[in-house]
């Protein structure tokens, strides 16, 4: 087999650590040497946010955090930071609060530390995302990738069990997807394996006892794996589908893409017997859907698109602004009956594959 290929790994430190964080994130601008810092979270995570911050000199709280970063909050946050001479973002939450940092960072060139609390995977990648007009952007910009990234489990245990399960299989979708991605390759496939190794366990036992600190640290272990293996490889149809159902129809990001996957799995599974090997021997299963189907059953996870905003009528639609998004390197030809049969089947919530 020749084995010719291109990569590359993005530069980041990563300080991993259950009930570490504070300790962690003061020895980390210490490092970094800042003086005036920036901390941003969202009201739900000041409280997290003020716990790991009480060793820090903080010069600016600021909680003006919406999903999907609109541009007035990003304008906002940038004149904030730049009036009071910031030379440290720190964000505490989701991909929204993750998402706000990073725009600050790219018109200012501050660096990120980030401190992530769901499983979206934000912090491990260079790519961001601002919406105007309804319309979200997302852009590739080295400025943007936070320079280190704080995991600590104990600021997960407050996730719900249905945004962890969604969040969870966000994060799933960034493995899955990797394996067909445009830039997927031997080393970011390994990585999205061992993600969903980590993710299908952790999520199993997080489903049981959302407090167990085992099950957590794996998730979130899965969840770093998953998003640099997404920010090496792309977006694959997985992502696109998302991507412009989630901006058209205002939907949730984590659980449209828990509702999506296992119909883009079927969809391309008989069509890449690498992935499909690779993806089924991750989940210790016969077949990639089969190991899919038996996570989402153990995780009652979210089944259908009509639960989440998208209309039956928005579907041709949808299928026509998706299609030239497509990757080249997509397994299976997609045309714009065999994309609205999936959108169909993802809408209604039948079971995929059959
Ligand atoms: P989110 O950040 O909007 O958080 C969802 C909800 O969970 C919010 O209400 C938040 O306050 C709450 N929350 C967060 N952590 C919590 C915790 N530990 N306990 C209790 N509640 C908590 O959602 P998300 O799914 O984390 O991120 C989605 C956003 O991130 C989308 O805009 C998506 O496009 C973006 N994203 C970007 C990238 C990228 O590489 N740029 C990757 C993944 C996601």
């Amino acid at each position: 087999m020749s084995l010719t290929f291109e990569h590359t790994t993005l530069g980041q430190r990563v300080l991993f650590g259950t009930g570490q964080a504070g300790e962690n994130l003061a020895s980390e601008i210490a490092r970094l040497g800042a003086q005036r810092v920036m901390v941003i979270a969202s009201t739900s995570q000041s409280a997290v946010a003020e716990s790991i911050t009480k060793d820090v000199d903080v010069a600016l709280n600021y909680a003006d955090v919406a999903p999907h970063v609109p541009l007035e909050k990003a304008q906002k946050g940038r004149a904030a930071a730049a009036e009071l001479g910031i030379d440290l973002l720190v964000c505490v939450g989701g991909g929204s609060t993750i998402g706000l940092a990073k725009a600050i960072a790219m018109t200012s060139g501050l660096p990120i530390v980030a401190v992530p609390t769901t499983y979206a995977g934000s912090e491990a990648t260079n790519v961001w995302g601002l919406t105007m007009d309804a319309r979200k952007t997302t852009g590739v910009d080295d400025k943007v990738l936070p320079v280190t990234v704080i995991y600590d489990a104990r600021l997960t245990l407050a996730l719900p069990v249905g945004l962890s399960v969604a969040s969870g299989l966000n994060a799933l979708a960034h493995c899955v997807d990797s394996m067909w991605a445009p830039r997927a390759d031997p080393i970011n496939q390994t990585l999205a394996a061992e993600g969903i190794r980590a993710l299908n366990r952790g999520l199993r036992t997080i489903k049981r006892d959302l407090h167990d600190r085992d099950g957590r640290e794996e998730t979130l272990y899965g969840a770093y794996l998953s998003a640099v293996a997404f920010a090496s490889a792309g977006s694959g149809i997985h992502h696109k589908i998302c991507h412009v159902v989630g901006g058209a129809y205002n939907m949730p990001h984590a659980h449209t893409h828990a509702a999506v996957l296992p119909y883009v799995l079927a969809f391309n599974a008989p069509f890449a017997p690498e992935a499909e090997r690779r993806i089924a021997a991750a989940f210790g299963s016969d077949t990639a859907v089969e190991g899919l189907s038996a996570l989402r059953a153990a995780l009652d996870a979210p089944t259908a698109l009509k639960d989440y905003g998208l209309a039956e009528e928005n579907i041709p639609e949808a299928a026509q602004l998706i299609l030239p998004f497509i990757p080249a390197s997509n397994p299976r030809t997609v045309t714009v009956e065999n994309l609205e049969a999936l959108l169909t089947a993802a809408w209604s919530g039948t079971t995929p594959g059959l």
